[in-house]
């Protein structure tokens, strides 16, 4: 293993797992830290997926160490954390103190933060981060449930986080390629500046960045910010040949069907679009969840009931007004928390019923699904949007998923998706 990689969160490890075997690294995907050693053959990169993005700080970290020590006792030369390329986080963590935590624990001296993701619309400039076209602070990321984003300078929000002192290597320099940006990031190491934030606007930007990055022990960002790192590796002779991905996935016989808890603007529109495609559909409502009136039996009798090729949608999502209603009256993290443990019932319950073919929206949402299912490791499919594959599942029941971050993919996602499965 030449790259190990810890993700804050489940769709994120897929996202950056997706990104590295598009790029050439074989690449292995692990939910939560493996318990036990694993024979990994001829893998090039394991990312490791923890639910760490809104846990306490101290929990994040030690459960980052916990996947930095695995990584690294399985041949990890490198490690890369990746969070989310809208900076998901509070002023309270975890960005910051895990980056800082793991700077240490590495014994580095300097890392670099970018979680431009151009594909999908994140850009960064004067270290200013857009999603798609507008400032961090005027997207829908301004109302998400958990870590509302108010302040587009990512110098500053990483900043009110981390001990160490942040610089930042402009647009001018990252315009001018690898050798210019390596430049720039002795001459802010001579600063004092331990992190950095990275403007990139372009994929082009983000292979110069990765060509300039490969040598440093901690690599931060989005998935974008692996896209260099492959060719950078094997023009350093670190590797010894770039592995293209399989084009299709197998999945098993069973049932479909789409779990959705996110309430991002993108998953909110492809709700809508399946709805207005006919699809069957329940709506699921915390109120309903807390008072003892949805149950999962309520669920399952309603979806055991539809046709066996149905494509039933089941959803929590609400636009921001309803959702702040919600964590105004059960509180924000137990209504999260009421949502997702239901999900999580329910997938089980699903996988027990024959199910065998899931989409699930939302980053925390496909957490807790994939812990209650019991998948460990997953083998990583074909790219259905920019950064959500298709996953199939190497432990645990056999099932393959599709893991959407809550604001990736395009409006007909739930009924495009399957086209890539066999
Ligand atoms: P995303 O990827 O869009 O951030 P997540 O699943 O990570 O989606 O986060 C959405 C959070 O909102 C989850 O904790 C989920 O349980 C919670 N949630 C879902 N539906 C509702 C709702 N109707 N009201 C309040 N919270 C909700």
């Amino acid at each position: 293993m030449i790259l190990g990689c810890i993700a804050d969160d489940l769709t994120g490890a897929t996202d950056l797992a997706l990104m590295l075997s598009r790029e050439g690294l074989r690449t292995l995907q692990s939910t939560g830290v493996p318990h036990h050693s694993i024979d990994l053959g001829l893998i090039d990169a394991v990312v490791i997926a923890l639910k760490s993005r809104t846990i306490p700080v101290d929990d994040a970290i030690t459960l980052s160490f916990a996947a930095c020590d695995w990584l690294k006792a399985h041949g990890a030369k490198h490690f890369l954390f990746k969070y989310c390329s809208t900076f998901d986080s509070t002023d309270q963590g975890n960005i910051g103190p895990v980056a800082d935590a793991l700077l240490d624990h590495l014994k580095s001296d300097f890392t670099l933060a970018c979680p431009a993701f151009p594909a999908t619309g994140r850009s960064i400039y004067m270290g200013q981060l857009f999603v798609n076209g507008a400032p961090l602070a005027e997207s829908p990321m301004r109302d998400h449930p958990l870590t509302p984003m108010r302040d587009s300078d990512l110098r500053r929000v990483l900043q009110k986080q981390s001990k160490y002192k942040i610089g930042h290597v402009a647009f001018a320099d990252v315009n001018q390629g690898a050798d210019a940006i390596a430049s720039a990031f002795e001459r802010e190491k001579k600063a004092g500046h331990r992190m950095v934030i990275v403007d990139a606007i372009t994929n082009d930007h983000l292979r110069e960045i990765g060509r300039a990055a490969a040598s440093l022990p901690l690599i931060t960002g989005g998935s974008g910010i692996a896209i260099g790192l492959p060719k950078a590796y094997l023009d350093r002779g670190l590797i010894k040949a770039l592995h293209p991905p399989s084009a299709r996935l197998v999945a098993p016989h069973g049932r479909r069907i789409i779990l959705a808890g996110s309430c991002s603007v993108a998953t909110r529109g492809q709700i809508a679009q399946a709805i207005e495609k006919n699809l069957p559909h329940f709506r699921v409502d915390p109120f309903a969840i807390a008072d003892g009136c949805c149950t999962i039996e309520t669920i399952m009798k309603w979806v055991t009931s539809l046709p066996v090729d149905a494509l039933p949608l089941i959803y929590s999502s609400d636009d921001p007004d309803h959702v702040a209603k919600v964590q105004e009256q059960l509180g924000r993290e137990k209504s999260g928390a009421l949502v997702e443990h239901l999900m999580a019932d329910l997938a089980r319950a699903l996988v027990s019923a024959g199910f065998t073919r899931m989409i699930i929206a939302g980053g925390e949402t496909s957490g807790a699904v994939v812990e209650a299912l019991g998948v460990g490791l997953l083998e990583i499919g074909p790219e259905i949007d920019p950064g959500v594959p298709w996953t199939k599942s190497r432990s645990g029941p056999e099932v393959v998923l599709a893991l959407k971050s809550g604001n990736f993919g395009a409006p007909d996602f739930f009924t495009k998706a399957w086209d890539r499965l066999s």
